[in-house]
């Protein structure tokens, strides 16, 4: 399957640099073909409150909308919906995008971490097959997730579930840690 070339232009596109405080640039990235790199988790106070997950893959940030927020219960596929790839240096961000811009709210950086693929294989590969099956090593969020490609919506809808043994009931971990891992502020 031929894998798409990543680019901001559609992240540029969206938005206006003399107007929300978000990063544009360029950051140093892991090589093209990796099976390893970080994540991050970034709670979104837009229109609608979401968490946005985003994983380093060819020298962007290829993000997924997800309106729950991801669950410890492998029982629980939490929807996530593919957006605009983002640059890296979106990992570091939070703070207030202003009214009027594009994913205008509060935004802090919930969880962050590194992820490889489980096989070892390159995760452009994994991506562009639809079926991402990852451990994360986060504050947070730790352990072997899968994202999973669903038919229909023109190839953004996914599935976010965590796999491995079910956990003892434990507390929904986005009531239970709802704070930045970066300043400790919640949104
Ligand atoms: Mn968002």
């Amino acid at each position: 399957m031929p894998m798409p070339e990543r680019s901001l232009q559609r992240y540029r596109d969206k938005r206006d640099p003399a107007r929300t405080p978000e990063p544009f640039g360029a950051g140093q990235a892991a090589p093209a073909g990796a099976s390893v790199g970080m994540f991050v988790v970034q709670q979104h106070a837009a229109r609608r409150m979401h968490w946005d997950l985003r994983l380093e893959i060819d020298g962007v940030l290829v993000s997924w909308a997800v309106p729950r927020g991801p669950s410890l219960d492998p029982k629980e596929r939490r929807l996530a919906v593919q957006t605009e790839d983002h640059p890296l240096e979106y990992a570091d961000f939070e703070g207030i995008i202003p009214a009027g811009n594009y994913g205008a709210g509060a935004m802090i950086v919930w969880d962050r971490g590194s992820f490889h693929t489980v096989s070892g294989g390159p995760v452009a590969e994994a991506l562009a097959q639809g079926n991402l099956d990852l451990e994360l090593c986060g504050h947070k969020l730790q352990g072997r997730w899968a994202l999973v490609r669903t038919k229909g919506e023109g190839g953004k809808q996914w599935l976010l579930l965590r796999k491995g043994a079910a956990l003892l009931s434990g507390p929904d971990i986005i009531l239970a840690q709802p704070a930045s891992i970066l300043s400790g502020l919640t949104v």
